[in-house]
């Protein structure tokens, strides 16, 4: 990745076919499998080299992003979890990661909770 911009056609072709991009926020959204409705749930898989994985570390490895360290995760910037788009992801740790989930769940009940 030498300065240059990954875009969504960067994308490998079976990946592409299964991306879609929101043009309002930008979002690259997953219209593929899912890892479920439960805790953990909603974040794109796919079986990609035997392995199946969340589309979105998998984007984040293609586009050229830097290896997570221990404990690192990637936060949904965005907080859309079948979100691909590199841009919107970025590592935290895992820790950190969930408070600011916390943050964005309770933001959003206040939202609720006012409208
Ligand atoms: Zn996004």
């Amino acid at each position: 990745m030498s300065g240059q911009v990954f875009t969504r056609t960067n994308l490998p072709p079976r990946l592409l076919a299964m991306v879609g991009e929101d043009l309002v926020t930008g979002c690259w959204i997953w219209q593929g499998a899912t890892s479920g409705s439960g805790r953990g749930g909603g974040y794109g898989r796919v079986k990609w080299l035997g392995v199946t994985q969340s589309v979105h570390r998998l984007v984040w490895q293609i586009s050229g992003g830097r290896p997570l360290r221990k404990g690192e995760q990637l936060d949904h910037v965005c907080a859309a979890r079948r979100c691909c788009n590199p841009a919107h992801l970025r590592p935290v740790f895992q820790k950190r990661n969930m408070k600011l989930a916390y943050a964005r769940r309770r933001a959003r009940l206040v939202a609720e909770a006012v409208s």
